[in-house]
């Protein structure tokens, strides 16, 4: 700590958090040693670099874990890397409302007590009404995530009970969110019916019995059943709900407010699309298709909703104000149809002529004869377990070097900072523009000239 280079840093850091480094730096330096991997010359040499070690321990230490990356994978719902990024309004109305006080449970008008959904189940409203006759009012909650929606949906709803689903349906999202698990936890009990690849409506209709309480079904949202199969309709599970007094759940996943048809994505049934056919309750994520903050949605029969939300695990389940603030923001993009606004859904817009127009002037700018730098066909994917057949169209920058793999050329793009990731596939590094920020193409061409002209960043 006396030492000039360490006592400069505590006077301007405070001595605890220079102490700590300090102390990190030795335990790790008498690792070393019982272990017998310093000789004496190179002993001195690191006791000599003491000083600097500490600065960088200390540097770590105080700097945040959680850091941006660019995302040159084309995964655009990319689980590992935060699904979907923020729209810049979301990101403006947090900074608004959450860095000072807010109404988040005040109604200004009556100076009263308000609720917290009140902010976005009016948008959820005018967004999910749309054209319905209104024989039934629709509202929304908002919980943690999708998991917490089932859940929490399941207890309402089922807990005693008997859930009845399709055996092609009890599905694995990752990160262990597996529909039977999530029924046990809930306190209802699973009744499976039919099998892998067929389930027929006489299945659901022979387990219906006096201990059933609801319907289940659930989208297959990452994974495909193809070849001998069969699953009834949407029409024919309403109608069989209706007629035995029973409600039917969808557990969609992805969560799409507007046809994504003309977003080049097929088979991914949107919210709208359930409420109307007659589902009681969909749940979806925030996070996915829709293109918002980590959230939790559960829509469709007020009733309903209103047991769920007079359960005390919605207020072991319920979301913060920056949530709320970005969910909102994300959906008055919806209500004034501005897609582009939302980053996921302009990223899935973007056409293979603008991509490849863009790989090409990064190319131009960074090609050397040491990294060869081609521009091939390739396909974004989606990712979030959501439309796992569809595909986008795109230009990948596929790069090589000859005195390193590609491996080891991906590791050089995540030392970056920010780091970049890419895909690695037949032995070259692939970027795809996609679902990198036009404003992080200059970041990425001072990347790929410095690799390519050898000079790596540690
Ligand atoms: C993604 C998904 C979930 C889990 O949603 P989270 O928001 O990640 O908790 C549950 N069910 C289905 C069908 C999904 O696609």
């Amino acid at each position: 700590m006396r030492t000039p280079a360490v006592a400069a840093l505590a006077s301007s850091h405070g001595s605890a958090p220079v102490s700590a480094a300090a102390r990190a730096v030795l335990a790790h330096l008498r690792e070393e040693i019982s272990f017998g991997l310093l000789d004496a010359p190179a002993l001195r040499i690191t006791l000599d670099g003491l000083g600097h070690a500490t600065e960088r321990q200390l540097r770590q230490a105080l700097t945040h874990s959680l850091r941006p990356v660019i995302n040159a994978t084309g995964v655009i719902l990319h689980t590992n890397l935060g699904r979907a990024p923020l729209a810049t309004a979301a990101l403006a109305h947090i900074r608004e409302t959450a860095g000072r006080f807010s109404n988040l449970e005040f109604d200004v008008e009556a100076g009263a007590r308000g609720k917290r959904d009140a902010h976005v189940d009016r948008l959820f409203r005018s967004l999910l009404c749309e054209g319905r006759p209104d024989e039934v009012e629709v509202s929304t909650i908002v919980v943690n995530n999708n998991a917490a929606a089932v859940l929490l949906a399941l207890n309402t709803l089922a807990e005693g009970g008997e859930v009845i689903v399709s055996r092609g349906e009890l599905v694995e999202i990752g990160g262990s969110f597996r529909i039977p698990d999530v029924m046990a936890k809930s306190g209802a009990t699973l009744r499976e019916v039919g099998t892998t690849n067929r389930t027929r409506i006489a299945d659901y209709e022979k387990a219906i019995t006096e201990r059933t309480r609801l319907l289940l079904r659930v989208h297959r949202s990452n994974f495909e059943i193809t070849g001998f199969t069969e699953q009834p309709s949407t029409a024919d599970l309403v109608s069989l709900a209706r007629g035995r007094g029973l409600p039917l759940m969808e557990d969609l996943g992805s969560g799409a407010l507007v046809d994504l048809q003309n977003f080049g994505i097929s088979g991914e049934p949107s919210v709208l699309d359930s409420l109307r056919a007659g589902v009681d309750i969909v749940t979806y994520s925030g996070d996915k298709l829709l293109g918002g903050p980590q959230a939790g949605l559960i829509s469709g029969r007020a009733d309903l909703v209103a047991r769920m939300r007079a359960n005390s695990l919605f207020r072991a389940l319920r979301v913060d104000k920056l949530t709320y603030a970005a969910l909102e923001a994300t959906l008055l993009a919806y209500v004034k149809r501005d897609y582009d606004a939302i980053p996921a859904l302009q990223m899935m817009r973007l056409t293979k002529l603008e991509i490849g127009q863009r790989a090409e002037s990064l190319a131009a700018q960074a090609r050397s004869s040491r990294m060869k730098i081609e521009i091939t066909d390739g396909e974004s994917v989606i990712g979030g377990g959501a439309a796992p057949s569809s595909v986008l169209p795109t230009r990948l920058l596929a790069l090589s070097c000859e005195d390193l793999s590609a491996d080891e050329l991906a590791a050089r793009l995540r030392s970056c900072d920010p780091p970049i990731v890419a895909r690695v596939a037949d032995g070259r590094v692939l970027l795809d523009l996609r679902t990198v920020f036009s404003e992080q193409d200059e970041a990425l061409k001072t990347a790929l000239t410095k690799l390519s002209q050898g000079q790596f960043p540690e």
